[in-house]
């Protein structure tokens, strides 16, 4: 321990500032998830991330599903939601109307649930003077075999839009779920347990993803975060964004971040799974690396999820 602890100190003092780590933080599924989804607790929950987003004084961009704004009786409401981010100096971007899985849908009819899930966002973003389109896929799934890819990317390219990529994530839907079950079951000391799990597991994950991005690159590259809108993120954002500051990181726009030569890589990918960038450009730089070499989510909380009813 005691080498280990003097090791973080030597590497502390040897860094210049300008090694610092650089993370974009993106947030999907607005304008909220949770078991409830009852307006009440997506307005608490979007009040308590954008909050610590702004006490921290971090730059982040929401992917919208507008078809979780059309709620008979509650559409102002929740698209005021989506106010919010904009009025709190974020970004908004576009996960498609439905969240559909683009491994069971043809390239058009993905290209017209874009189409559809720019109505309510895109005006507010041009409103505030923001020109920027960003598509973040849904489960990550970008299109199977090339030609359904390259039909969809032209589409995107000539509406304007780029592909928001990812490289750093923790499943954190996965604990935000369990979560939400433990508290509807009166089991607050079951989803506090869950609650440092999941800001473990963003530990473990984060090592993980920087491991494979230093084996791929040579060094560390300037990230995509991805986490979602929902009741356990929005009680722990001020503590998550915390770790990413001991790690060394500060916070930059996805435009920002993207401009890494790291994501101009080839990106051969052709398969149906939804995952990180690391895998996919590993193809390309010779470096092969899935899903399945991940750290697992430790089998206590696997036993917890099964015994916790949906
Ligand atoms: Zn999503």
């Amino acid at each position: 321990m005691r080498t280990a602890a003097a090791l973080v100190v030597l590497l502390a003092v040897a860094l210049p500032a300008d090694a610092q780590r650089t993370v974009a933080i993106t947030i999907d599924d607005l304008p909220f998830v949770s078991r409830d989804r009852s307006l009440a607790t997506a307005q608490q929950g979007t009040t308590r991330l954008l909050q610590a987003l702004r006490e921290a004084r971090v730059p982040a961009i929401g992917f919208v599903n507008e078809s979780k704004v059309h709620i008979v009786g509650e559409r102002d409401a929740r698209a005021a939601l989506l106010q919010q981010w904009i009025d709190a100096g974020m970004s908004l971007g576009n996960h498609t109307y439905t969240h559909a899985d683009f491994n069971k849908q043809s390239a058009q009819w993905f290209a017209d649930d874009v189409i559809h899930g720019e109505v309510v966002w895109r005006p507010m973003m041009e409103k505030a003077s923001r020109r920027e389109l960003w598509l973040r896929h849904p489960f990550l799934h970008t299109g199977g075999d090339a030609g359904k890819r390259a039909a969809f990317e032209g589409f995107l390219a000539s509406r304007g839009y780029r592909v928001a990529p990812v490289t750093l994530e923790h499943s954190d839907w996965w604990f935000a779920s369990l979560y939400d079950r433990l508290q509807a079951q009166g089991d607050p000391a079951g989803a506090a347990k869950v609650r440092e799990a999941s800001l473990a597991y963003l530990d473990t994950m984060l090592d993980y993803h920087e491991g494979l991005t230093r084996r791929l690159f040579g060094r560390d590259i300037a990230h995509v975060f991805l986490m979602h809108a929902n009741t356990l993120n929005s009680q722990i954002m001020g503590e998550m964004l915390q770790r990413f500051r001991r790690r060394g990181y500060r916070f930059v726009a996805l435009g920002e971040a993207m401009q890494d030569a790291a994501y101009r890589t080839e990106d051969h990918y052709q398969g149906t799974d939804g995952m990180v960038w690391q895998h996919r450009w590993g193809i390309a730089l010779g470096h092969k690396s899935g899903p399945a070499d991940e750290p697992e989510i430790p089998s206590w909380l696997v036993q917890l999820d099964k015994a916790t009813p949906r």
